[in-house]
């Protein structure tokens, strides 16, 4: 089997490509290295190059015979899609329309796609199941949408067969240490928070202490970077088998708050954070929490780690550079 991994030098791309070589699966990585890091071990499956460009994907789609697309390239901070929404719709939508369009005429019909919780907007119930109204109030959350609109069009128009997976909080590292999360800049809460315990100068910002929450800070889902990628064989075998397409929400179904992890982050590592406390940040819904037994119970998905884990991953890779 051969896929086709965009994104596949990111931070949960390049997770999925160690996960895929181990099971034997043949892959090429296309990444413009906008956000990629040069991994050794995966450099010789890496082409550099966009998911708009259409000439470059022919030739990769016609040079051998792919299976599926995981598409994980994109743009991917709440933040930045509120104060530059046209990278948003151009990275996330137009880019990745033009990479759906090019593998169905070149034949390569199954698809597995890098969704967000931000489809949903700020929920009405808690936890978010698949039923759940789509109301992005981001520009990220809208992007992301467009294309899960557009997978449904193809698959009627075009045949195409395609899972969408909508991340709840992506975060942790790889257990064994060769991969992690190295965003530049980095806006995420877990390794923002790690870093502030160390280092005098980088205070974490919490944003927001007056949501509708017990302790007044946001509430999220976190989730393994391994556990994403399982999800993703699973499809990928789901597809590979002639299932039908199908959304499913990702997270572990429990909610913490920023406050609740700056203090795991404390006893992680066993040192204070330095916080201080700062203004909503806009875009943000105050509570986000999934419901993943559709998953669960249809392919069999059971995330591995706890929030323990995935912070003592993340610290564990965070060290590499102190
Ligand atoms: N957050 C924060 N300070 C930061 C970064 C994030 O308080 O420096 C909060 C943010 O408002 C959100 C949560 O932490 O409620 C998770 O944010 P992150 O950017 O990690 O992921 P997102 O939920 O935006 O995908």
């Amino acid at each position: 089997m051969r896929v086709l991994v965009t994104g596949g030098a990111g931070y949960i791309g390049s997770h999925m490509v160690k996960r895929l070589l181990q099971s034997n699966i043949d892959v090429t990585i296309l990444d413009d290295m906008s956000a990629g890091v040069v991994n050794e071990q995966h450099s010789a499956f890496l082409i550099r190059g966009r998911t708009d460009d259409v000439l470059l994907l022919k030739k990769i789609f016609t040079m051998a015979r792919y299976d599926a697309v995981i598409h994980f390239a994109g743009s991917t901070s709440v933040s930045e899609s509120v104060v530059s929404p046209e990278k948003y719709f151009y990275n996330n939508f137009t880019a990745s329309l033009a990479l759906l369009n090019t593998a169905v005429e070149c034949g390569v019909k199954k698809f597995i796609f890098s969704s967000t919780a931000a489809i949903f907007g700020s929920p009405i119930y808690i936890p978010i199941n698949e039923s759940h109204p789509s109301s992005p109030i981001n520009a990220y959350g809208e992007s992301k949408l467009m294309l899960e609109w557009a997978l449904k069009r193809f698959e009627v128009a075009h045949g195409v067969r395609w899972v969408s997976l909508r991340y709840f909080n992506a975060a942790g590292a790889d257990p064994q240490g060769e991969l992690g999360e190295q965003h530049e800049p980095e806006t995420h809460l877990i390794p923002l928070a790690l870093r502030a315990t160390y280092s005098a100068d980088q205070n974490l910002t919490i944003y927001g202490t007056d949501y509708d929450t017990p302790d007044g800070t946001c509430i999220r889902d976190y989730v393994h970077v391994c556990d994403l990628c399982e999800a993703h064989i699973l499809s990928l075998d789901h597809l590979i088998r002639g299932g039908s397409s199908q959304s499913y929400n990702l997270g572990n179904g429990e909610g913490y708050s920023v406050l609740d992890i700056i203090r795991t982050v404390e006893n992680v590592t066993g040192q204070l954070a330095h916080v201080k406390y700062g203004p909503r940040r806009p875009g943000d819904p105050s509570r986000l929490v999934a419901d993943s037994s559709k998953i669960r119970e249809e392919l069999g998905w059971k995330p591995l780690y706890d929030l323990d884990a995935i912070i003592s991953h993340a610290w564990a890779w965070e060290c590499r550079g102190i």
